[in-house]
């Protein structure tokens, strides 16, 4: 065999499918996964159509205990959380152990619902809608499924924080010019009197170098793991959280009107403040946020959030301080200034 012989003569592959593999294990984000997986299905696969939704436990809003299942279309721009009984076919997938789940739409139209495993956990499902009775290729569709899931298992683990299992500092830098970039048209697009806007929020846990100095780093690491399950509590599904750095925290609050992004960061605030960490007992936490402008340059921003932040630790810390209140106010001078760019160098 020469050397330069195409790939479907050294292995017996079908090409479209070495092409799937390659593009597929070539994503780094659950975006672009997603999207190559149902791009390629549909060339490699004669179906009507086919979705894919990530299954998500969330106990959002006011920090109560009861966690609920919902459904994510990964490609919905403003990350929809729907009840599992939303898509057809997906309760009985459930229902039949999580089996594969075949019922017909209509006269014409079938649906077959794949569950879709990682490491044996249930991350979500697949969805393949086909006319008449074309029978639809169960292995091929399990075999791309299995690549799939192992890339996604693959992309969680480099970008999630392994002690909290929050986004980390590097999904957030790059992220951020993203965010600001939607921020921006999100607000063009709002015209009502009470502006909804992005925000963002810096949380740092105050006094932590006390927790480890008298409970020891182990109990340190644990007051982190719940307040990171506090923070998937309080914010919605939608907004974003990050692991910033070692007890600092930034979430992306989207679409929020000035009043809701105070309630919800005061909310978390309360939820910290009242919570006993085990073998802890009471930790409290400070907040300096800003809200997201047009064009904003992402150091900026963080600089407000974090000029916030040190404002609320300089005045007795368990609080919040919003960046721009700070400034109408007067006791902040605002970053875009030249004075201060001319201050920074006094
Ligand atoms: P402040 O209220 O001003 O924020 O005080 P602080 O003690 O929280 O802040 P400081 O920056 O002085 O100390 C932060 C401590 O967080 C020091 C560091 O050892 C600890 N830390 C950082 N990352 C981790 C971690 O992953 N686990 C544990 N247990 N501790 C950590
Ligand atoms: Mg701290
Ligand atoms: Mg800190």
């Amino acid at each position: 065999m020469q050397d330069d012989a195409p790939l479907s003569q050294i292995v017996d592959i079908n090409p479209l499918l070495a092409t799937t593999i390659v593009d597929i294990t070539a994503q780094s984000d659950e975006i672009s996964l997603t999207q190559q997986l149902v791009q390629h299905f549909h060339k490699l696969v004669p179906v009507r159509d086919v979705h894919y939704y990530q299954l998500v436990q969330t106990a959002e809003g006011g920090g109560g205990d009861i966690t609920k299942w919902f459904i994510v279309d990964p490609l919905d721009r403003d990350r929809r959380m729907r009840p599992v009984t939303d898509i057809d076919g997906i309760p009985a997938c459930l229902e039949h152990g999580e089996q594969v789940a075949i019922s017909r739409l209509d006269t014409n139209q079938a649906r077959a619902v794949y569950p879709v495993r990682s490491s044996s956990n249930l991350m979500g499902f697949l969805t393949v809608d086909w006319l008449g009775d074309t029978p639809h290729s169960a292995s091929l569709i399990t075999f791309l499924l299995d690549i799939f899931s192992n890339q996604a298992l693959l992309i969680t683990s480099k970008e999630r924080d392994s002690l909290t299992k929050l986004y980390n500092r590097q999904v957030f830098n790059n992220r951020i010019l993203n965010v600001v970039e939607t921020a921006s048209h999100s607000r063009k697009r709002l015209t009502d009197q009470t502006t909804k806007q992005f925000c963002l929020g810096m949380l740092d846990i105050d006094h932590f170098k006390r927790v480890n100095d008298q409970h020891g780093h182990l109990m340190g690491d644990e007051v982190l793991v719940l307040f990171a399950r506090l923070m998937r509590r309080n914010f919605r599904f939608v907004d974003q959280l990050f692991r910033y750095g070692g007890e600092e925290f930034i979430v992306i609050l989207h679409e929020v009107t000035e009043e809701e992004a105070f309630n919800t960061f005061e909310r978390m605030r309360r939820n910290i403040e009242t919570f006993i960490f085990p073998g802890v007992g009471k930790v409290t936490t400070s907040i300096g946020f800003a809200h997201i402008h047009e064009n904003e340059v992402p150091a900026t921003l963080i600089e407000k959030a974090d000029r916030a932040l040190y404002y609320a630790k300089q005045h007795g810390r368990n609080s919040i301080q919003c960046f721009q209140t700070l400034v109408a106010e007067g006791k902040l001078s605002d970053i875009n200034r030249a004075s201060d760019d001319i201050e920074m160098w006094k």
